[in-house]
């Protein structure tokens, strides 16, 4: 689905992404895990242009190819910001709006879709996470898990062919965790093709296809679960490993 090579980006004189080369296959699921400060955010938010890389090559298997160090078309960074929805760690839903509203936001405004249809998706989706008692509620009235699910119907809105999730349980209470993971685990049984930040290993080595074990601003091992959580081959991949699992 989409190759990545060579991806750099700094933040003033601090190189927080050093050379970054992974690819995601369509339908399948990748891990990033890794210590705190290791560039994983970063990297998300790289993959759907919400920071822009400094270097590097995006290759979709749909033609689209974007060079970092060139001057990019206005129309292709539209195109690179629609290919994915992002579930944040801290939900980052608009407050004054209700659970339905936040979910339309983004195919009703941003993508100008059909009104009819959009709040018939939104109801769909809603439903899918479990929320079709809660639609009209607002942020506040929810808990961190139904808000987060609210954040997943919402990136999925967008009918993005690339789901992003950072860290979509660190904010939660440990009994809201479950529930969360659920929506993820379906949405996996479903084909989406997806990246998934996340310190919660056994859930990693559950979901997915590939794991990346990232350390400051590289990566220093990727392959599948198996090897890279139960037999990593680097040093700093272990001791990652031993401290949280
Ligand atoms: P965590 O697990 O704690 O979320 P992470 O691996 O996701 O960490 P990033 O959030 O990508 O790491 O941050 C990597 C580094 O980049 C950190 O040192 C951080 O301070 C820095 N950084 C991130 N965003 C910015 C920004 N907008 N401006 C300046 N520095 C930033």
């Amino acid at each position: 689905f989409l190759s990545v090579k060579g991806l750099k980006k700094a933040f003033g004189d601090q190189e927080v992404l050093k050379d970054i080369n992974l690819e995601i296959e369509r339908g399948n699921i990748l891990t990033i895990i890794g210590p705190s400060g290791s560039g994983k955010t970063t990297l998300l938010r790289c993959l759907n242009a919400l920071e822009r890389p400094d270097k590097g090559t995006y290759s979709f298997d749909d033609g689209l190819e974007l060079h970092f160090s060139d001057h990019i078309k206005k129309n292709d960074m539209t195109r690179l910001r629609l290919k994915s929805g992002m579930v944040f760690q801290s939900y980052n839903l608009f407050p004054h709006k209700t659970a339905l509203e936040n979910v339309i936001e983004g195919p009703l405004i941003v993508q100008k879709r059909n009104k009819d249809a959009v709040m018939t998706l939104a109801r769909d989706l809603l439903e899918k996470v479990g929320l079709s008692d809660k639609m009209d509620l607002y942020p506040h009235q929810l808990s961190g898990g139904q808000q987060q699910r609210v954040g997943i119907a919402r990136a999925l809105a967008i009918q993005p062919e690339l789901m992003l999730f950072d860290e979509p349980t660190s904010a939660l209470d440990p009994e809201l965790v479950g529930d969360v993971l659920k929506v993820i685990k379906d949405l996996a049984n479903e084909g989406w093709t997806m990246a998934i930040v996340t310190h919660e290993l056994r859930f990693a080595e559950q979901v997915s296809d590939r794991v990346l074990f990232m350390d400051n601003g590289y990566i220093v091992e990727q392959g599948s679960p198996k090897d890279v959580l139960r037999n990593p081959s680097e040093e700093r991949t272990k001791q990652f490993i031993q401290r949280i699992m």
